[in-house]
């Protein structure tokens, strides 16, 4: 498969899984923290599927287009892994992820400490959806459905 064909399948596993959260009117109260700002393209969905939360968004950098940058006070600037301690205890009704880069060491290390933020975020009954899988012991995998790639995107509900 080439890496536009993953790279295709990835989004669309992001995009639906965004959109069943919203079908299925799942999400409980709680703001959404956007991991991972990049050029706002999923920041720009988020707020046009989830009008009315409060949205916490973080980045190393903004580099997103002109369009989708969040206001100032939702916008979380430095090493995730550093910055988002300081969001545990949120109640978030949902956690999307997008930091995945591809490179298998370089997840390896993500993987092995963003579940536990990813957790530690989240309410209860709280949703987490992410392009790297979170192995945590309160974040239920779910499953996806048919018409999506196994392993592109992941789904999980806080226990
Ligand atoms: N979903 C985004 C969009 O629609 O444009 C794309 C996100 S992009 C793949 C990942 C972003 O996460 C990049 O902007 C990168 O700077 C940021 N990022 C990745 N790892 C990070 C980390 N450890 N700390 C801070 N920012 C990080």
């Amino acid at each position: 498969m080439s890496r536009l064909d993953i790279f295709i399948n990835r989004m669309t596993a992001q995009r639906d899984l965004l959109n069943l959260l919203r079908d299925q009117n799942l999400l409980p109260d709680g703001p959404i923290m956007e991991v991972g700002l990049g050029n706002g393209r999923t920041y720009s969905h988020l707020i046009e599927t989830f009008p009315d939360r409060r949205f916490i968004v973080f980045d190393r950098h903004v580099a997103a287009h002109k369009t989708s940058i969040p206001p100032e006070e939702d916008l979380v600037i430095g090493e995730i892994r550093e910055t988002a301690r300081a969001y545990i205890g949120s109640e978030a009704a949902l956690v999307h992820a997008d930091i995945g880069t591809g490179y298998p060491e370089k997840d390896a290390i993500v993987m092995s400490w963003l579940p536990e933020l990813a957790a530690g975020m989240l309410r209860s009954g709280g949703y987490a959806v992410s392009g790297l899988a979170l192995d945590h012991p309160q974040l239920e995998m779910l499953p996806i459905p048919d018409h999506l790639e196994p392993g592109r995107y992941y789904l999980y509900r806080k226990i």
